[in-house]
C-alpha cells in the first residue's frame, strides 16, 4: 500500500494573480532598486519569499470575524475576545495590544531597559537588538554553539547555552540585567526551535538570579510543533498543552502577530506582573493607543483572536512545517548547502559555502539573493553582514558566523509547484556558481538597521 503524502488541510477560495518577467526586466529593476530587494515593487517579483511576516492568508473564519469587529475606542468587545484568547493560551493575565512586534518591544523596553543594561538571549531578532541598542544597552547572544554549524544535526539549535548565560550574568551583575529574552523559534539562527528542557533550565537560571524571563514568541506554535515531534515525552501532548507549558516558564512575552497570529498586522505584550503592566501601560498609551486597541483596529483584533487559535491546530502546523521541509529537501538533493535541520518558517541557504569566491567584504549572502532574483524573479532576504550591521561603538562591520539567504515561506499562500520552481531556480544559480566571483559595495546606509534601506553598487 502506498503511504499517503501530506496535503494542505484547506482549499483555495480566492486567488491573487502573480506574474513572471524576463531577465532583462529584472536586471533593470534590481539596478533601479540599488541591489536592495526591499526596494523592489511587489509586481516585479514572481514568488515572494522575503518574509513570512504579515504575508499569510487568512481563513474564512478570520475574514468573517473581521465583519463583527468592534471599533469602540474603549472597552472594545474585540479586545476582550483577544485578551481572553491570550489568557487561555498563555496563562498571562495582563495583555497590551500593539500595532506590531517591534512596538511591543518598544513599549516593554521603555519600561524595563536603560542605558548600560545588558540583555542576554538566544540570537536576538534584529528589531529586538535595534530597540536594545537604541537605548544604549547591549544584547548578548548566548545561543548554543551548534547553531553556527549548518551541516551539524541538533534538534534544538535555538537553545540557550546555560553556561554562557550564567557567565554573562556573573560578568555584568544582576543589577545591569533587567530581563532575559528567549526567542521561540529563534529566527536569527534559522527558525530553530528551543526545547522545553532548555526553557526549564533558563527559568531555573532566571529564578536563581531574580531576573525576569520574557519570550519573544512570534513563532510559538511552530516551536510547540517541534517540541511535540522532536522532544522526548511530548509526542502525546497536544499543541495547546505544550504552548501552555512553554509560557509557564516565563514572566511575560512579546508577540509579532504577523507570524503565528496569521494576520497581516498586529502584536501584543502579555505578562504576569501587574506593576510592570501598569508601567508599560503608560508607554502603550503614549506610543500605541488606548489599552483596548493599542494601534490595532477592532476588526484586526478579532481576526487575530481567531488566527492564534488556528495556528495551534496540528494539521495546519504539520502541513506548514512539511512544506518548508519539502523545499529544504529539494535543495539538499541538488547539493545546495542549507541549514539543517530545517527550521519552521524558512530554509536558510549557507551562502559562504554556496559562493566560495565572493569575499565577505562584498556581502556574500546579498550577492546570492540578488542572483536568485535575477535568475527567476524569486525574492529572498539576506541574513548576513548587511543585517548584522556595524558595531555601535567601533562602527566596524560585524561579520556574523553565518552568511545566509533566507527563503521564507508565507503561511497558507504558495503551493508545492511554487516550491519546485524556487528549488530549480536556485539550482540554476548553483550550477553557475564558479562564475560568480564578486559582489557589492555600500553607496549609502542608515545609521541603524541599515539592511532595509541600504543602497549598493556592483564591485565589478
Ligand atoms: C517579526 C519579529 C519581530 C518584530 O515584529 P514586527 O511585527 O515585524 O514588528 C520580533 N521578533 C521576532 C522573532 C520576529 O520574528
Amino acid at each position: 500500500m502506498m503511504p499517503l503524502p501530506f496535503a494542505e488541510p484547506y482549499r483555495i477560495k480566492m486567488v491573487e494573480p502573480i506574474h513572471r518577467s524576463t531577465r532583462p526586466d529584472r536586471e533593470k529593476w534590481i539596478g533601479e532598486a540599488r541591489y536592495n530587494l526591499f526596494n523592489l515593487k511587489s509586481q516585479h517579483v514572481y514568488i515572494d519569499l522575503l518574509t513570512d511576516s504579515g504575508t499569510g492568508a487568512m481563513s474564512q473564519e478570520q475574514w468573517s470575524a473581521m465583519m463583527i469587529g468592534d471599533e469602540s475606542y474603549a472597552g472594545s468587545r474585540s479586545f476582550e475576545k483577544l485578551r481572553d484568547t491570550i489568557n487561555e493560551l498563555t496563562g498571562f493575565p495582563h495583555v497590551l495590544p500593539t500595532h506590531q512586534g517591534r512596538a511591543a518591544e518598544n513599549v516593554l523596553f521603555s519600561a524595563l531597559v536603560g542605558e548600560g543594561d545588558v540583555i542576554p538571549g538566544n540570537a536576538h531578532f534584529d528589531t529586538t537588538r535595534g530597540h536594545i541598542e537604541f537605548r544604549k544597552a547591549t544584547a548578548v547572544d548566548c545561543t548554543v554553539d551548534a547553531a553556527g554549524q549548518t551541516g551539524l544535526y541538533h534538534p534544538f539549535k535555538g537553545n540557550v547555552d546555560i553556561q554562557k548565560l550564567e557567565s554573562v550574568i556573573n560578568q555584568y551583575g544582576v543589577e545591569r540585567i533587567p530581563l532575559i529574552i528567549v526567542t521561540i523559534t529563534c529566527n536569527s539562527t534559522g527558525g530553530q526551535p528551543v526545547s522545553m528542557e532548555n526553557l526549564r533550565a533558563v527559568r531555573h537560571c532566571s529564578e536563581k538570579y531574580g531576573i525576569p524571563l520574557f519570550l519573544d514568541a512570534a513563532r510559538f506554535a511552530e516551536n510547540a510543533y517541534f517540541i511535540k515531534i522532536r522532544e522526548e515525552g511530548y509526542a502525546n501532548r497536544s499543541i495547546r498543552e505544550i504552548v501552555r507549558e512553554m509560557f509557564s516558564y516565563a514572566d511575560g512575552m512579546t508577540m509579532s502577530s504577523k507570524k503565528d497570529g496569521i494576520v497581516n498586522i498586529g502584536g501584543f505584550i502579555a505578562m504576569n506582573n501587574q506593576e510592570l503592566y501598569r508601567k508599560a501601560s503608560a508607554f502603550n498609551i503614549l506610543f500605541e493607543g488606548f489599552l483596548t486597541y493599542g494601534g490595532m483596529a477592532g476588526r484586526d483584533m478579532a481576526a487575530l483572536a481567531q488566527g492564534l487559535t488556528e495556528a495551534m491546530e496540528f494539521d495546519y502546523l504539520e502541513s506548514r512545517v512539511l512544506q518548508v521541509e519539502y523545499l529544504g529537501t529539494s535543495l539538499r538533493d541538488y547539493g545546495i548547502p542549507v541549514q539543517e535541520p530545517f527550521g519552521g518558517h524558512a530554509i536558510f541557504v549557507d551562502a559562504t559555502r554556496f559562493l566560495p569566491h565572493v569575499r565577505k567584504e562584498e556581502f556574500i549572502a546579498q550577492t546570492l539573493a540578488v542572483e536568485l532574483y535575477l535568475e527567476a524573479g524569486v525574492r529572498s532576504v539576506e541574513i548576513g553582514t548587511l543585517l548584522a550591521d556595524r558595531d555601535p561603538v567601533t562602527h566596524a562591520n560585524r561579520y556574523p558566523k553565518l552568511e545566509m539567504v533566507r527563503l521564507t515561506i508565507p503561511r497558507r499562500v504558495y503551493t508545492r509547484n511554487h516550491m519546485d520552481y524556487v528549488a530549480a531556480a536556485l539550482k540554476n544559480v548553483y550550477d553557475r556558481r564558479e562564475q560568480i566571483t564578486s559582489g557589492y559595495r555600500i553607496v549609502w546606509e542608515a545609521p541603524i538597521m541599515r539592511h532595509f534601506t541600504v543602497e549598493l553598487e556592483k564591485t565589478f
